[in-house]
């Protein structure tokens, strides 16, 4: 029914042909991901999740929505405005998944939920449960706020993944006429304004790529032209730079406003420039990235230093304990950086996407993958408050023994599972010239390179180990370059060809580059520094000024109280910097993890009596206790019970 270009295949995003993208992805199918870490994760994901996200946007009322648009039952509608697309990211996450291996459960369930988006699809393309369960439908009405366009990006996110993993058009008839549609209302010579939360941007490239309409990649661009009108209303205190629209997008600066809008956003501009080469585009992402990277990123790749407005702070302002971190950022900031990454070819966007995805990202889900956090703090003091989702009644403030089932506000859950079901398109890309490895995990790697077919099979027991094994199974006729990124943090490592070492290295945007005439059965083995390690904060983030965090490979460790020596002392701790970090493999813990132990000390805070403040002229005792202090990756905090827990650890003073 529509002009597909050789879409099916990909994954979410496709920039096979887009001219400004300087690495092209891979085909879905042909990064395939083998016994390991992530197969772990995603296995969970796929045989648990996925059928649990069924059951809860059951109870949640999301699927009523729709059968109430629908017309074929009577009730109220429930829920946030944007309940439309909680259901969008979940059909994302099993498209993927029975794209690469069937599941009748599966299917049956994105079955019934696709019939029902059928049903309650207006004749004239338009669907939003919301709108139409209203008393009086009236779309558009409030786009700073209804969430329309948002909700329809997630459509044709979903539509695009069922298109490319199966094949299967149902989705994208649907989406393609909701987004007619759109085209027919919005445009530079009919309405203007854009959604209050980004989204459909980057949706609406996609859906170019695989349709090659070309309209939705100029409503795209409409879309984001709009934005900067300083006319939105904003939400409670903040006002438009909550959507980002108080600076138009080529003159941005600085990340500022509701933080998975921004990140959202970026991810369309820069889609956007993979199309246009629009430089104005790319220029200011360059800003925006560096005032990330520079000034408003947490440790754990969180984003969204403020509850209020789940915002972005100033500079250097990164709370600990009250900051927001929502999942859903992390998300975002992995999908903005490859986009950057596929722009750009350096590294540093790789490495943007490991911290998120490995820390802020994966300490979201349980590792029983029935529950999720949506903030993700970096410090729980006393274990006895702890803000879990915004605007929540204040019942659920207080503190769970784990994580929530669900959330009011779901949009962290399915969030997860649909980056977890297409992780694998994450890994490598390639270009003109070769093959570029980007994250690390077995997996086979399939690729056309200058019209023959190269595969590659990579071992590793990343991120516990730093040996990564790539062995050349097929070789094609003609050398290539083989680019494996160097970790941000493993600057020193030791690569061998064939058993031989080497000792000149060829290092570029952050990869590590070997050109040669490849045979099958070649073997590249690399080593990278693997020791766990103190990391220090920039001075000026008050909140971790002294302390320390202990980092091992792309994992950043905390410690729970329920670990250490001494019980609800977690506030008293230092660390002794100067004693070694001792690393174990615990295969019982928290599903296998590898502990590490520093040397560390209580420090006697009854030696204050009571005090707040006191003098500082004379030294206070402090009665210091040396002590182990046992630590664990940050994800898999809150997994035996949510209790005190702390990244940041002060530095022994005494
Ligand atoms: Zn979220």
């Amino acid at each position: 029914m529509f002009p597909h270009d050789k879409s099916t295949g990909f994954g979410p995003v496709n920039t096979s042909r887009s001219p400004h993208a300087r690495l092209k992805t891979l085909e879905f199918r042909n990064v395939l991901l083998n016994e390991g870490f992530w197969t772990k994760k995603i296995n969970i994901n796929r045989k648990t999740s996925l059928q649990f996200g069924f059951e809860m946007l059951e109870k949640a009322g999301n699927f009523d929505n729709l059968r109430i648009a629908a017309g074929s039952i009577n009730g109220t509608y429930r829920g946030y405005v944007f309940q439309d697309s909680d259901i969008y990211k979940w059909l994302e996450a099993i498209a993927w998944e029975i794209g690469k291996e069937p599941d009748k459960e599966l299917s049956s369930m994105a079955d019934q939920a696709i019939s029902l988006i059928a049903a309650a699809q207006r004749p004239d393309g338009y669907i939003n449960s919301y709108v139409q369960t209203r008393k009086v439908y009236q779309p558009w009405i409030d786009l700073d706020n209804g969430h329309e366009l948002y909700c329809a990006g997630h459509l044709f996110q979903a539509a695009v993944a069922y298109e490319r993993a199966m094949g299967d058009d149902r989705l994208l008839n649907i989406a393609c006429g909701f987004a007619n549609h759109i085209c027919s209302i919005f445009g530079p010579n009919k309405r203007h304004g854009t959604c209050g939360h980004p989204e459909v941007e980057m949706a609406l490239v996609e859906l170019f790529r695989v349709t090659g309409e070309s309209s939705y990649l100029e409503l795209a661009k409409f879309f984001i032209d709009q934005r900067g009108q300083n006319e939105m209303k904003g939400h409670r205190s903040y006002g438009p730079e909550y959507h980002q629209d108080h600076v138009q997008v080529r003159q941005v600066v600085e990340a500022a406003g509701h933080a998975v809008r921004q990140l959202y956003l970026a991810s369309g501009v820069t889609d956007l420039f993979l199309e246009t080469g629009e430089q104005a585009l790319l220029d200011a992402m360059l800003r925006l990235s560096k005032d990330i990277i520079e000034t408003k990123l947490y440790i754990t790749g969180g984003l969204g230093a403020r509850f209020d407005g789940e915002a972005f702070g100033d500079p250097y302002e990164l709370p600990t304990d009250q900051c927001y971190c929502e999942t859903c950022a992390a998300i975002a900031s992995l999908m903005w950086n490859w986009r950057m990454l596929l722009a750009s070819g350096e590294g540093r966007y790789a490495d943007q996407m490991e911290r998120a995805l490995y820390n802020n990202i994966l300490a979201s889900p349980a590792l029983d993958g029935q529950h999720y956090f949506y903030i993700n703090p970096l410090m729980l003091r006393e274990a006895k408050y702890l803000r879990l989702s915004t605007d929540l009644p204040p019942s659920e403030v207080f503190i769970p023994d784990q994580r929530p089932e669900w959330h009011d506000c779901a949009c962290c859950p399915p969030n997860v599972m649909r980056l977890f079901s297409s992780l694998s398109h994450y890994l490598a890309t390639h270009d003109a010239k070769g093959i570029q490895i980007h994250q690390f995990a077995s997996a086979d790697i399939e690729c056309d390179l200058k019209g023959t077919s190269v595969k590659l099979n990579v071992a590793t027991e990343y991120p516990w180990q730093g040996h990564i094994k790539l062995r050349i199974v097929e070789s094609g006729n003609s050398p290539w370059i083989l680019s494996i990124r160097i970790p941000e943090w493993s600057q020193n490592l030791i690569l061998s060809v064939n058993g031989n070492r080497a000792r000149d290295l060829r290092r570029e945007k952050g990869y590590l580059v070997l050109e040669r005439d490849w045979r099958a059965e070649d073997v590249i083995e690399i080593e990278l520094e693997m020791e766990a390690k103190f990391i220090a904060s920039n001075p000026r983030i008050d909140s971790t000024r002294g302390c320390l965090a202990i980092q091992r490979g792309p994992i950043v460790y905390c410690l729970e109280d329920g670990d250490q020596e001494t019980k609800g002392q977690l506030l008293d701790v230092e660390i002794d910097k100067n004693q070694p970090l001792i690393t174990s493999w615990d295969s019982d813990l928290l599903d296998g993890v590898m502990v590490v132990e520093a040397s560390g000390q209580f420090i006697d805070s009854e030696s204050w009596h009571g005090h707040l403040y006191q003098s500082a002229t004379f030294p206070i005792p402090v009665n210091p206790r040396t002590t182990r202090l046992v630590a664990v990756p940050y994800y898999a905090w809150g997994n035996r019970k949510i209790g005190g827990m702390r990244i940041w650890i002060p530095k022994k003073t005494v």
